[in-house]
């Protein structure tokens, strides 16, 4: 029996997790998998220079947004559009399949091509009609928690998605909004166990933008996966500080390749192989 097995059945009563598929990518199975990339893509060779060095440092898809949901609408909204034209290029040369964010289900037609998974952004957790429109796709949704929403909400929010047809869906704990200001929002890693044991969906973190400070990014992913996340997804970007978007969130590549050796090492403590891409 492999230790998933063992927990489970230990478990007892809880929800087995269900086996979720990203580009080839298991999530919710014996093995562990790092997404990786940039907040935002910025240009065709940002895309590229991130993607090589996050793939070599171990990570087994890419993340990237194109279309954001930013605070300000002052904020740089993404690339949009205008990515397309290199976007499939790109992913061909880097032999990685991408999450993007959809913020609008008129965005399925240009993303369905391009994206492995869709992801729904914490501000849309409770957007029922996305996920219903999700629903009726044939690619995976990683669910990201609402940054003010219970965990029986998330979890009921994946349901919208399921009841329309598809039940390939990851959830993500992203830190939630406390009285706390001293970081960004709280990661609730009691959010992690309990949708293990009380739902059927693989549950990865978000460590980024659960603490919001790229010095501290590293531990607090730890955290995850000792508590048996089943992967992460991080921003990495080649020079932080010039990201236009999450930069002071965001790890460079020195700091994300430390940050995967010191995965791999708790990874073998608890018997976990990490899947690379
Ligand atoms: C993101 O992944 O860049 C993002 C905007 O995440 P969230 O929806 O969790 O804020
Ligand atoms: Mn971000």
């Amino acid at each position: 029996m492999d230790i998933n097995s063992q927990l489970n059945h230990l478990r007892g009563s809880a929800n087995v997790t269900r086996k979720v598929v990203i580009g080839g990518v298991e999530f919710g199975g014996p093995d562990f998998a790092v997404i990786a990339g940039p907040c935002s893509i910025e240009s065709e060779q940002h895309l590229l220079e991130t993607g090589k060095a996050v793939k070599k440092a171990g990570a087994a898809l890419l993340r990237g947004g194109i279309w954001k949901m930013r605070t300000s609408a002052e904020s740089f909204q993404g690339l949009g559009k205008d990515a397309f034209s290199f976007l499939p290029e790109a992913l061909k040369s880097l032999e990685m399949g991408i999450i993007s964010e959809i913020t609008d289900p008129r965005q399925i037609e240009i993303l369905d091509p391009i994206v492995s998974a869709y992801q729904v952004g914490s501000r849309n957790m409770h957007n029922y009609a996305l996920l219903t429109e999700l629903g009726k796709q044939n690619k995976p949704i990683l669910l990201k928690r609402g940054f003010g929403a219970l965990i029986d909400e998330w979890i009921k929010a994946a349901g919208y998605a399921e009841k329309a047809g598809n039940q390939n869906i990851i959830l993500c704990e992203r830190g939630i909004r406390t009285f706390e200001k001293a970081t960004r929002n709280t990661l609730d890693i009691n959010a992690v166990v309990y949708a293990k044991r009380h739902s059927p969906y693989p549950v990865i973190v978000d460590p980024s933008h659960a603490i919001g400070i790229a010095e501290l990014v590293p531990d607090v992913a730890l955290a995850a996966v000792a508590a048996g996340a089943d992967g992460l997804i991080i921003e990495v970007h080649p020079t932080p500080k010039l990201a236009k978007s999450d930069g002071d969130q965001t790890l460079d590549f020195a700091q994300f390749e430390n940050l995967m050796g010191r995965v791999n090492r708790i990874l073998t403590a608890i018997d976990r192989k990490l899947i690379h891409a």
